[in-house]
C-alpha cells in the first residue's frame, strides 16, 4: 500500500493512518496474502505446473486485481495453450 485508501496520505508503516486514523491492518493482511499467492504462483510456473499456478492466480485475482496478477495469469494461460497444442500435434500430427 503506497497511500491510505481513505485520505490518500502516503503510507509509511503501522496499522493506523496517522492523518485520518483509518484502521489499515485488514488491508495489510490482504496485501501480504496477495504477495504470498504471487510467490507460490511464480514457483509453480518455474516447475511448469501451470494448472496450480492458474488456481493460485485466480485466488489472487479475487483479493486484488493487480497488473502483476493479470500478467502472470495471461502468461500462465498462454503456456497452458502452448502445452496443449504440443500434446495435440504429438498425438494427432
Ligand atoms: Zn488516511
Amino acid at each position: 500500500m503506497q497511500r491510505c485508501p481513505n485520505c490518500r496520505a502516503r503510507y509509511r508503516d503501522g496499522e493506523i493512518c496517522p492523518r485520518c486514523g483509518m484502521e489499515l491492518s485488514r488491508l495489510l493482511q490482504i496485501e501480504n496474502r496477495l504477495r504470498t499467492l504471487e510467490q507460490i504462483a511464480v514457483r509453480s510456473l518455474l516447475v511448469k505446473d501451470f494448472y496450480l499456478a492458474e488456481i493460485i492466480l485466480r485466488r489472487a485475482l479475487k483479493l486484488q486485481a493487480t497488473p502483476m496478477v493479470h500478467s502472470l495469469l495471461k502468461f500462465t494461460r498462454q503456456q497452458k495453450r502452448r502445452r496443449l497444442k504440443g500434446k495435440l500435434s504429438t498425438h494427432y500430427g
